[in-house]
This record gives structure tokens, C-alpha cells and sequence, in this order.
């Protein structure tokens, strides 16, 4: 959201709303769990609904741009292997014809084009690329052992289950045991953890702090170790003709879902309408939206309305928001991120190791490295590229980390940017032909110690009101696809109950 439609929603001054139009389910928030529930809407046959975004496109974090050379992400840039219990998503991606036979088999089979093409990732350390995530090379026997045991570790618990029979990590999480034994692990930090656990070796804690980075835009210290750990206990998903370890992805990251999902919603999406007021009344609930283009306002009456768009934007737009929400929505704050794509004239030159992969890692570096668009092109030779960099202002509080991401001039991240490319890329800066920035100030929730089970959260996404339902991954306390469709699914499921209407269950197995 820009700055100033922020500003404008906390001071809540808006032209009073001239035009009226009515539909059944009005759905706020046209990022990944907005489009899920109007999917989930249509597929049950239900048509009548209106989704309205603020920006000029839907599609949120998943959003994606296109050069004449090729698309590339905004934001989410991969899938992992479906788990077992994402059935939403099995069944997302085999209506899209990229999941291939039963959606429900343990290992089905994935379009090899949304495969990403290997070598996957590599990460750069100590002058040299090395493939995969986690470093090995000159580290001491002991540092290995220790990474062996970590595996180990994670590998049994992603078959580990509570006393109540649950999977300890499933994914969405909504799904996962509720044993306290287990869920006492979101009391503590990720480090902690690690320390307790007696892992110590130097490259176990950076792969850590990378994970926690990269998934929540958190430092591991200030990452619940439930949620650390579910980022690699969860993702227990198979292929019939990929490695377990696989992600699917395209050209523009999960652009290419977020525009199949906007498919699907057809004209019923409203672009560019920045929902400001929300109200209950006795015939519906109303919606007043504001068109930044026209300078005016429209009332949506519908007969139920969907929140898909972030958890705190609500409590700025809803008046009669119950008191013990409002505190639920603010828990953990909003994790800052910068994006910047850099279309190339020509791949630039390489430093000594593995060959480039889709995903570039930087151990020692402020940003986390690069994935590169063309990378899943492999049948087509394209002399230019464009390379996604993802950065967490993850080292300060997330507000400084607002603040010095609005407030430092576009002109000084990119020459930031090029410079922390240059050391793995030294002609990068005479390639490059545009450098464009995306300033995120709340892209997402941050999974902080105390903020997944301690019953906040909980609240949150337990609320039901007659015709209020709540999306968006801001009920999961971090943010993946899995939990914004799933959370869009869900509300989707409810309305469609009150509304009558039937349907089968893609998340209930
Ligand atoms: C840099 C980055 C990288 C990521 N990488 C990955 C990845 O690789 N894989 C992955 O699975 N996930 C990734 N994510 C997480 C991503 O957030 C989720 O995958 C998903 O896109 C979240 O969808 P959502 O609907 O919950 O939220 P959002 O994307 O936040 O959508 C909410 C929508 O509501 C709209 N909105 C807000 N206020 C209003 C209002 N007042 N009126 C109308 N509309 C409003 C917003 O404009 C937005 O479009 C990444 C996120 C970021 C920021």
C-alpha cells in the first residue's frame, strides 16, 4: 500500500460514497487469499461477488512484471512440493492442469515447466559459489556432524506427531497438533533453539537466519522457534518426478498463480478502489470504497463481505471492530522488505564455483541474494535477463526499518544494490539497463516469539461475525501461499455456508 493511501485511511477523510451497487459477497483484498475465496465462490457456483483492490492490479505479494524479454516476480517467487494436507492447493494446481493425475496421491506427478529447472540455489561465501543452501566447503569435521544431526532432526520431525495424532508442523498450519509440548516451542526464539538444541556450528545458525529472513522477513532471534522450525519441518511434500527438496516457480515467481486465480475472477474484480469504511447494518453490510482516479466514493451493499487484505488495515476501516481484535491484529508487527529487478543486457560475468542457479544466495551480504527469471527458459537462449533482489530490513525495529526504506531516495538503494552485486558480478553495473525499486513497509506478519500460540492469533482467526468473515495470511501469523489460500478458502467456506449455498469442502480431508 502507498504511503499516502495509508496516511489517507488513518485519517479516514474520504468524499461520502454518491453511488450504490449490491452484490452477494463483497471481497476486500485482491492479493492471493482474495482471489482464493472468490476461486472457492465460483467453483460453488456462486458468481455474484465483487472484489476490490486498492492497487491497480490484483495479485498482492504475488504480484508480477513483464519486460519484452520476460516476466518476473514483485514479491513470491515459489511454491514448495504441495504437502499432503495443502488439498486446496493439490486442487488449485490440478485444475490448472499442472498437477498431473489424482490430486490427492503421495508423489503425483508436476508440469515440468513449473519444475524449476536445476541447479535450484547456490550461495556465495568466502569468494566462491558453492550449489545448494547450506555451506560445506573448509568447514571442520565437527561443523559437518552438526549439520548431519540438524537434518536428522528435521527430517524426523517432519514426521513427528502430537498426543492429539496431528502432524506437529503441517502446512497450513491451522492443521497442525495443538499439543502444548509442542506448541511451547513458539515461547522461545529460534535461536534459543538452537542453542539449547546444542547446535552451535557458525553456518547452522546463518542457514537459520536466512530461513527466518527469507520466509518471515525476521531475524531468527526474533522468530518463534515453532515457526523457525516449521519453515523446515513442513514441507513434507513429494513428487513422482522431482526431488522432494523441489519448489515450483516460473518466470514470474507465483505471478503466474496469482494471474490463473485473477482468471478465474474475471471481470468481477474492481482495480484502483481503496475500501475505507465498513459497516454492519440490519439489510447487509456496506462497504464504502474510494476511487483514487475519479475522486469519489461507491457503497458496495452486499449480503456478506470477505477481509482479504491485511489484519491491521481492518481495525482502520472498521468502526464497531470488538476491542480484543484490535489488539490481535497489531501482535508481531509488519516485516518491512525491498525489492529491485534489474534488467540485464547480457548475464554478467561470473566468480569461480557452481554454475549460476534460479535462486543466488549471499551468506555475508545485507540483501539475500537473486533469483533469476530466465533461469526456467531452458530451451530458449535469451542474451538478457532480468535478476529479482530481495532484501528483509530485518536488523532494526520494523518501523525504523519503514522509515529508512521510505525515507532513503530511490537513487541510494539502487547504487546499494548494484554494489552488493558487483562483489559476485563485477561488471553488473555496465550491464544493467533499469533498476526498478519496490518499497514494501508491511508486506508481512512477523512470526515473533509469543504471537503464534499464545491466543491472539487465535482470536483473530477464529472470529466470526453475521456477515464478516476474516481472510488473508495475517490469520497464520506469517505469510506463504499455502496460508493465503487456505485462509481465503476457508472464508470462502463459511460465507457459502451462510449464504446456503453448497458445496464440497478443499479443505476438509
Ligand atoms: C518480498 C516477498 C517475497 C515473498 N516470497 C514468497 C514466496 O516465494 N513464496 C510464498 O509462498 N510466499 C511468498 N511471500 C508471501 C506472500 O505474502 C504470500 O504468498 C501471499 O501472496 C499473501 O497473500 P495475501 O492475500 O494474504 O496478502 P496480500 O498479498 O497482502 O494481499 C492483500 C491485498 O489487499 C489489498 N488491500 C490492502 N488494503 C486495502 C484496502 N483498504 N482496500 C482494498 N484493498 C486493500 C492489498 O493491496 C493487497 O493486494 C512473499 C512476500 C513478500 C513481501
Amino acid at each position: 500500500m502507498s504511503p499516502e493511501f495509508g496516511h489517507r485511511l488513518r485519517e479516514g477523510i474520504f468524499p461520502a460514497p454518491g453511488e450504490i451497487r449490491r452484490t452477494a459477497v463483497a471481497i476486500i483484498g485482491g492479493g492471493v487469499s482474495g482471489l482464493s475465496a472468490a476461486w472457492k465462490l465460483d467453483k460453488a457456483g456462486v458468481g455474484d461477488f465483487l472484489v476490490l483492490e486498492l492497487e491497480r492490479e490484483v495479485g498482492g505479494n504475488s504480484r508480477s512484471g513483464q519486460s519484452p524479454l520476460v516476466a518476473y516476480p514483485w514479491g513470491a517467487h515459489y511454491l514448495p512440493l504441495p504437502t499432503r494436507e495443502s488439498r486446496a492447493v493439490r486442487e488449485l494446481l490440478s485444475d490448472l492442469g499442472v498437477l498431473q493425475g489424482d490430486p490427492l496421491a503421495s508423489r503425483p506427478a508436476y508440469d515440468e515447466r513449473y519444475l524449476c529447472a536445476t541447479p535450484q540455489e547456490r550461495i556465495f561465501r568466502d569468494g566462491l559459489w558453492e550449489e545448494g543452501l547450506l555451506p560445506r566447503l573448509g568447514l571442520s569435521p565437527a561443523e559437518r556432524d552438526q549439520q548431519k544431526r540438524f537434518q536428522a532432526r528435521m527430517e524426523e520431525m517432519k514426521h513427528a506427531r502430537g498426543r492429539d495424532g496431528r502432524r506437529v508442523f503441517a502446512l497450513p498450519m491451522e492443521l497442525s497438533s495443538r499439543d502444548p509440548a509442542w506448541l511451547a516451542l513458539d515461547r522461545i526464539s529460534f535461536q534459543d533453539w538452537l542453542v539449547e538444541n546444542r547446535f552451535t556450528a557458525p553456518s547452522l545458525h546463518w542457514l537459520a537466519h536466512y530461513a527466518c529472513r527469507d520466509d518471515y522477513g525476521t531475524a531468527y532471534d526474533q522468530t518463534s522457534a515453532w515457526a523457525g522450525l516449521h519453515y523446515f519441518a513442513c514441507r513434507s511434500g513429494e513428487a513422482d518426478n522431482a526431488a522432494p527438496d523441489a519448489v515450483l516457480t516460473a518466470p514470474e515467481g507465483n505471478g503466474w498463480l496469482a494471474k490463473a486465480l485473477a482468471r478465474r475472477a474475471g471481470g468481477r474484480a474492481l482495480t484502483g478502489a481503496v475500501v475505507w469504511r465498513l459497516q454492519e447494518a440490519t439489510n447487509g453490510i456496506l462497504v464504502d470504497c474510494w476511487l483514487p482516479g475519479e475522486n469519489r466514493s461507491l457503497r458496495i451493499q452486499a449480503e456478506q463481505a470477505v477481509w482479504a487484505a491485511p489484519a491491521f488495515v481492518l481495525s482502520r476501516v472498521w468502526g464497531a471492530m470488538p476491542a480484543a481484535l484490535r489488539q490481535g491484529v497489531l501482535a508481531g508487527g509488519h516485516a518491512p522488505w525491498l525489492v529491485a529487478n534489474l534488467h540485464l543486457d547480457d548475464f554478467p560475468e561470473e566468480r569461480r564455483g557452481a554454475q549460476p542457479a534460479w535462486d543466488n544466495v549471499l551468506y555475508d551480504s545485507p540483501g539475500l541474494g537473486y533469483v533469476t527469471a530466465t533461469h526456467q527458459l531452458i530451451r530458449r537462449r535469451l542474451k538478457g535477463t532480468v535478476f529479482t533482489y530481495y532484501r528483509a530490513l530485518h536488523d532494526l525495529p520494523p518501523a525504523a526499518g519503514r522509515r529508512l526504506l521510505l525515507e532513503t531516495p530511490r537513487e541510494v538503494w539502487a547504487g546499494n544494490i548494484l554494489a552488493e552485486l558487483e562483489r559476485v558480478h563485477p561488471d553488473i553495473r555496465s550491464l544493467a539497463t533499469r533498476l526498478d525499486v519496490f518499497r514494501n513497509g508491511h508486506a508481512m506478519r512477523r512470526p515473533v516469539p509469543g504471537s503464534l500460540w499464545g491466543g491472539e492469533r487465535e482470536r483473530l482467526a477464529a472470529f466470526r461475525s453475521r456477515r464478516l468473515t476474516l481472510a488473508h495470511a495475517d490469520l497464520s501469523g506469517f505469510s506463504v501461499f499455502e496460508e493465503a489460500q487456505y485462509r481465503g478458502v476457508v472464508a470462502a467456506e463459511r460465507v457459502l455456508e451462510r449464504l446456503g449455498a453448497p458445496f464440497v469442502s478443499s479443505v476438509d480431508g
